[in-house]
């Protein structure tokens, strides 16, 4: 079976491919290139499920045969910030915001909140389009909580501020392959790979 991943990130695809190749070893994974290339998408929706839904839809159109299509969304979500930043998580601080101007604005939101009041999560929300276009969703979440500031300068995004429940570093700090572990990512994509499990 082939499958095809609405996405130009090349790391992404690669990620997707070592787990979903472990579960369901006859699947075929291929990026959006092999379509002529992730369409553009204005993520309009008002969750990471229904963006992923907007790029899942968008490369499942140009494809022709029997295959499969899988999107993804994720972010941040601060209880103290009333969800966000969510689903603006990668553009927080303005269209041409990098990961350094994200942090400093959410740490500037959250100055003056305590320790005990700054929980929040990741989540990573995945759709999948089957051949028959029937529609189905996976999520996965990691909680934890903001830090006063940033705790080291591993991994990408929100990394360095983030500490995830039961451990004493950021994900800045924490070994990928603990990240890599318990995070929403790895938590949705196991939901999928168990999905595909169930219909071997
Ligand atoms: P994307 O949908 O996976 O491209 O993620 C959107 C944004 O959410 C990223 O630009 C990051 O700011 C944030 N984000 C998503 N996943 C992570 C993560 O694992 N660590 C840190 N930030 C993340």
């Amino acid at each position: 079976m082939k499958l095809y991943i609405a996405t130009s990130n090349k790391h992404k695809v690669t990620e997707l491919r070592a787990l979903l190749t472990e579960a369901l070893p006859e699947i075929e994974i291929h990026g959006a290139d092999s379509l002529g290339g992730m369409p553009f998408v204005d993520e309009t929706a008002k969750t990471f499920e229904g963006n992923a839904l907007l790029k899942a839809e968008a490369l499942n159109a140009l494809a022709t045969d029997k295959s499969w299509t899988l999107a993804d969304d994720s972010g941040l979500v601060v209880d103290a910030l009333n969800g966000a930043p969510g689903i603006f998580s990668a553009r927080y601080a303005g269209p041409d915001a990098n990961d350094g101007d994200n942090r400093t604005k959410l740490l500037k939101e959250l100055s003056g909140v305590p320790k005990q009041l700054r929980q929040a999560r990741f989540v990573c929300a995945l759709v999948l389009i089957c051949p028959d276009q029937e529609i189905s969703s996976f999520t996965g979440t990691c909680e934890g909580h903001i830090t006063l500031k940033p705790e080291g300068v591993g991994g990408f995004g929100y990394d360095p501020v983030f500490k995830p429940d039961g451990h004493e570093h950021t994900f800045g700090i924490l070994p990928s392959e603990v990240k890599h572990a318990i995070s929403h990512r790895a938590r949705a994509l196991n939901a999928l790979a168990e999905f595909f499990r169930g219909r071997s």
